[in-house]
């Protein structure tokens, strides 16, 4: 059931073909059609099976590097070689394979949390569904921003215009009405419809849906929108950089050593080759892209557990390292949980009581506010709803509040609306022109000092400083007007300078509670926490004080932005915390000029004006309850629940992260360097091999499934949001960092070559002093790992000692690992091993700790005096 010439039809001639009505379908009736039809969905694009995924992870140079070096190791015949270098390979694979499994899966129930809703009338009236659950049949009301949910013939359309460019290519908006269009008129010429996933750029419309899911023209192409794009960021790309020229130089000296140790050592050949493939495969960081990809996977999943929904990966970078949040007031710092407190008319001062939006509540003192309500009724779009004991509203809770507000005045108002101007951010007003007993009227809401302009009877003096005085009180203050108006559609000219003011209306929207405490947090860190909020200075001050913003005193208006050139901006905006009155345009502004004092900036937006401003900033954020289609698709960060603390608790993540992927390149690269340069160095010197190759191998097969990935689970540290933001541009692969790795790495070196020389020493056979520097190395990974555990705190306080259960859990695995190698007979004949007398275990463990003193004491020097620093 669905029209396919819908767009040469009129309106009322395709209503009857799908059996509907211009007030929706019942809810019975559409589901009954959801039955029979299937949800408006599209296919998910075919993943590609498991095995197939498993065997693209071979797919690799340095896989190919590896399987050639055990071919060779097989024809030489060093079996047990060949075993661990495929090991190696496998392991490889399988976290290759679990990685992406893991990210994918993330990614697909972040997909599921970005599902659209569409507004529909169902049942006579206004609600909001799930875009799966329309059917063709069903009315949507749509404005500017939103995203067409399914195809849709127009019934009704103001200045509407849509970008259809998924569809057609084209990127300039097309204007639509709804006149029948020539049947044989391409799509992109057929304008009284509107295609699913193409955009809404301007007006209002209300469509019905004449075809869903797969039999939509977006459907029938088989174009699949993304959601979500793929796994990777600017610094893991950079690591995978990084480890490609590693590799090749690796290659290239491992070849050098192979040259110097054959011809210029004598070494025989067979030998010479194991010891070198032994180091090149222990060098290779070959899981190091695999292991960073699953950090990010787990980031992207603990971002989406705080409501926290990553669209765009690099985002998760981002957002750690910004410097200032710009967001805005309503619905993010405040409840957005309107009710009307006061009103002023000209006949005096009223106060209102009632909670919620249930329309009990009484005006204090009695007074005629009939023609108040009446316009706070009729120029409005939200609905009332009584669910289960509780009144909630559908639609923008301000309307909703004015609705109970007009409910406490007066019984139902009804009056025929016939014409409509939206509420648009940058004119500040929404008006409805409605046919009654009064005849017909214009009755318009807005912001005081733009309804004010438009009615030249009223003192606007007294009005304004009135007004002003209810926003000082934190309310968000509206006027209304009205006027007399015959004709069939609003004047638009006629309304500036032809209204009679009725009065104001102050509404509470409490603070969120939880935004005050993110607040702070936000400043801990070295955030500043900027509003940039369309209300009234007034208003936003009184807010901005309640929620404790650092400057919320001084406050700069759109107009006063205007006033400056973007040189003279740079230099205000640093300081101003408040930004009301203003417009999606100097949003862009406003981040461009923060961007030029070198800081990061991520800002908040909903309305499809916010989408450049949002591209713009660092880290765009978009609301994922009231926030526009156009606005989430700018965006790179969406909050599932409009809440600004959410904001604060994704900076949190983003730094850990970010702390996390420097962790794991921290411990993988000194394990390494240790475990090859240790080799090299006694083929350089000609020394006896502290380490065989197999046992390089094997610690390298062992450590890298286990410790090297334990470090992508890692937690916050305590002190993530207590220390300033990180610069955006700073190399991961920092001064400390090298220093780090080649400190660490200069101790590994010299704690093997100490444990073996005293092995020697004591006169053990060679086979028991290698097993000795063997187990030397993994106790040292070990313990490096618990001091990188803790890389800006110290290791040594009860939370970082007890670590958490990933650790044990790898920590565990090792130590049963390596005692099976050093004890178990079986294994000794494969690796070569002699068991480890006690004491001599002790002299390891001994060791273990002493490299684990020096490391953290070189840290705290580091990090600065121990006792300066809150714990
Ligand atoms: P924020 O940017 O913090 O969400 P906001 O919601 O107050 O702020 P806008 O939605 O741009 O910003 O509203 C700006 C002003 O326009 C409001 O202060 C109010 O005076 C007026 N206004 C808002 N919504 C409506 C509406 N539906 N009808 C009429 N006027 C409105």
């Amino acid at each position: 059931m669905h029209l396919t010439d819908a767009h040469s039809r009129t309106p009322e001639d395709c209503l009857a073909a799908l059996d509907a009505a211009p007030s929706g379908l019942t809810s019975a009736e559409a589901a009954r059609r959801l039955d029979a039809l299937g949800p408006n969905r599209l296919p998910e694009t075919r993943t590609r099976g498991p095995a197939r995924r498993f065997l693209a992870q071979f797919d690799n140079v340095l896989i190919y590097v590896l399987l050639g070096a055990a071919a060779v190791t097989a024809t030489l015949q060093h079996w047990v070689d060949m075993g661990v270098i495929i090991a190696v390979v496998l392991a490889n694979a399988v976290i290759g394979f679990v990685q992406e499994g893991k990210a994918e899966a993330a990614m697909a129930a972040i997909r599921g949390m970005l599902a659209p809703r569409a507004a529909t009338l169902r049942d006579g009236a206004r609600a909001s569904v799930d875009g799966a659950d329309l059917v063709p049949g069903d009315v949507v009301l749509l404005e500017a921003g939103d995203k067409a949910p399914a195809d849709l013939r127009i019934l009704e359309a103001r200045g509407l215009a849509a970008q259809e460019a998924i569809l057609t290519g084209e990127s300039v908006p097309v204007d639509k009405t709804p006149e029948p269009v020539a049947a044989d008129a391409p799509l992109g010429d057929r304008r009284s419809m509107l295609w699913s996933g193409t955009l809404v750029t301007q007006g209002t419309a209300r469509g019905l849906v004449t075809a869903t899911g797969e039999t939509t023209e977006i459907g029938r192409i088989g174009g699949l929108l993304a959601g979500v794009e793929t796994l990777s960021t600017p610094l893991v790309a950079q690591m995978d950089h990084f480890a490609r020229w590693l590799s090749l130089l690796i290659l290239a000296v491992s070849a050098l050593l192979l040259i110097y140790g054959h011809f210029v050592d004598h070494r025989d050949f067979g030998e010479i080759f194991m010891v070198v493939v032994g180091v090149a495969v222990a060098a290779i960081p070959e899981g190091l892209p695999a292991v960073m990809t699953i950090t990010l996977a787990i980031g992207v999943q603990a971002m989406a557990r705080r409501n926290a929904i990553v669209r765009r990966l690099p985002a998760i970078e981002a957002i750690g390292s910004v410097s200032v949040i710009c967001t805005d007031k309503t619905g993010t710092l405040t409840r957005n949980e309107m009710v009307v407190a006061a009103v002023e008319t000209p006949e005096g001062a009223f106060e209102v009581s009632g909670e919620g939006y249930a329309p009990e509540g009484a005006v204090t003192p009695a007074g005629d506010l009939a023609r108040l309500s009446a316009a706070a009724a009729l120029c409005n779009d939200a609905a009332l709803r009584l669910r289960d004991g509780v009144w909630t509203v559908e639609g923008d809770p301000m309307e909703g509040a004015l609705r109970a507000f007009a409910a406490k005045v007066s019984p139902e108002i009804t009056a025929r609306r016939i014409d409509a101007v939206p509420f648009d951010s940058r004119h500040r007003f929404m008006a409805v022109l409605t046919d009654g007993e009064e005849g017909r009227v214009v009755r318009l809401k807005g912001a005081p000092e733009r309804v004010l302009g438009m009615c030249p009877d009223t003192d606007h003096a007294a009005w304004t400083a009135r007004a002003e005085a209810m926003a000082r009180r934190g309310l968000r203050v509206l006027a209304l007007a009205e006027r007399a108006q015959p004709g069939p559609r609003i004047d638009e000219a006629a309304l500036e300078g032809g209204m009679v003011f009725l009065g104001l209306v102050g509404l509470i929207d409490p603070p969120r509670p939880e935004a005050v405490a993110a607040i702070a947090e936000c400043r801990a860190a070295g955030v500043r926490v900027k509003m940039i909020t369309g209300d009234h200075a007034g208003t936003a001050a009184a807010i901005a004080a309640q929620i404790g913003l650092e400057n919320p005193a001084r406050v700069m208006t759109g107009a006063d932005i205007d006033r400056l050139d973007d040189a003279a901006l740079a230099l205000q905006v640093a300081g101003v915390d408040v930004f009301a009155r203003t417009s999606p345009e100097h949003k862009l502004r406003l981040v461009a000029a923060l961007q030029s004092n070198g800081l990061s900036v991520a800002m908040t937006g909903d309305g499809v004006n916010d989408a450049p401003a949002l591209k713009r900033a660092d880290a765009g954020v978009a609301m994922g309850l009231k926030g526009s289609e156009a606005a989430k698709e700018a965006a790179d960060l969406v909050l599932a629940d409009d809440n600004f603390a959410t904001i604060a608790a994704a900076v949190r993540e983003g730094r850990t992260v970010y702390d996390n992927l420097r962790k794991v390149i921290s411990w993988t690269l000194p394990t390494n360097a240790g475990e090859s340069l240790v080799v090299v160095l006694a083929l350089l010197a000609g020394l006896a091999l502290p380490v065989t190759a197999v046992q390089i191998l094997w610690i390298n097969l062992i450590t890298a499934v286990t410790l090297g990935v334990a470090l992508a689970f890692e937690p916050s540290e305590p002190d993530a949001m207590a220390r300033p933001p990180r610069r955006r541009d700073a190399p991961l692969l920092s001064a400390e960092l090298v220093w780090r790795v080649a400190f660490v790495t200069a101790l590994f070196i010299a704690a093997v070559f100490g444990v073996f020389s005293h092995a020697i020493d004591r006169g053990h056979s060679l086979a028991l002093a290698q097993t000795m520097a063997m187990n030397t190395l993994v106790v040292l990974e070990v313990f490096n790992l618990f001091v990188i555990r803790n890389m800006h705190g110290t290791s040594l306080t009860w939370r970082a000692l007890r670590a958490t259960p990933v650790v044990w859990a790898v920590v565990a695995t090792v130590v049963a690992a390596q005692f099976a190698v050093t004890y178990l007979p079986p294994l000794q004949a494969l690796l070569g091993t002699r068991p480890v007398p006690l004491a001599d275990g002790l002299v390891i463990v001994g060791v273990g700790a002493a490299f684990f003193a020096i490391v953290e004491i070189e840290k705290q020097i580091r990090l600065g005096p121990l006792l300066t620093r809150p714990s």
